[in-house]
């Protein structure tokens, strides 16, 4: 049977600890008890961890053999702010499909209101990215960035490439765009990749990305919603990087 697994808020060698909101969780919704087992991710790593002490606000283990397990990909997405249900979907299914970065982008036409509440929901982002980590047998939470604007983001440079997922563009499709980088790949250290609000992006901004030699591509005809659109390239973009991996 898989054991649940959890990751540590804080570890060494051989004991690490769940505390705040997890060791409740753990103490008193999953009722555990002293002996039981679980996987434990400390520092990266995978270990068997058995419970040794229950405590008032923190669950404590003991650590065994360590675990084969995944790393997340070199994967960063851009994602605009938008209605804040689809938004945390967005967020635990990047999650599952192993994206490193979140970074949240008040885009032209992110509605004013959602923009404002923004900050105030990133810690809530934040734990839903863990839970989805920890739920999808990751070793790694995702980083979700603070709100930034488009000014903010991180330019793709030759080892980071840097894709425009856009409604608009008529020339080139994710998958060209994929078989033309194919010899780049194994050079690649990330991809970066750009989703628009509800609205679209702006001329501007269209601007704005082409100048910093970000590359517009399409995923076909239809016009996706944004979260649909974040997860399908999510999905062609893990299956493109680990093939190279593994070949
Ligand atoms: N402006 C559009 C909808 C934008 S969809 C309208 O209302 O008509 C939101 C975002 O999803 C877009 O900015 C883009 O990043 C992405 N997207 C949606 N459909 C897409 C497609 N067919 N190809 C590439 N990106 C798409």
């Amino acid at each position: 049977m898989t054991r649940r697994r959890w990751i540590a808020d804080e570890w060494n060698e051989t004991t690490a600890a769940l505390t705040g909101a997890q060791a409740e969780h753990l103490a008193r919704v999953l009722r555990a008890r002293v002996g039981m087992e679980f996987d434990i991710v400390a520092g990266g790593i995978v270990h068997r961890g058995v419970v040794e002490a229950i405590e008032n606000d923190a669950v404590r283990f003991q650590l065994f053999e360590s675990l084969a397990s995944a790393a997340s990909l070199p994967l960063t997405c851009a994602l605009s702010i938008f209605k804040f249900d689809r938004y945390e979907w967005a967020i635990e299914k990047l999650t599952e499909l192993g994206i490193a970065t979140v970074v949240p982008v008040i885009a032209r036409r992110t509605e004013k209101h959602l923009a404002k509440a923004a900050e105030a929901r990133v810690e809530r982002w934040r734990r839903i990215a863990r839970e989805a980590a920890q739920q999808s047998r990751r070793t790694d939470v995702p980083v979700i960035a603070d709100p930034v604007s488009l000014e903010k983001l991180e330019l793709p440079t030759e080892a980071a490439w840097g894709i425009l997922l856009s409604e608009i563009e008529d020339e080139t499709s994710l998958w060209a765009a994929l078989e033309g980088n194919t010899e780049r790949r194994a050079a690649l250290q990330g991809v970066q990749m750009a989703i628009g609000p509800e609205g679209g992006w702006t001329e501007a901004e269209m601007q704005w990305f082409a100048e910093r030699k970000w590359q517009p591509v399409s995923l076909g005809p239809r016009i996706l919603r944004a979260e649909t659109a974040a997860i399908a390239t999510a999905s062609v973009l893990a299956a493109w990087l680990q093939a190279a991996v593994s070949c």
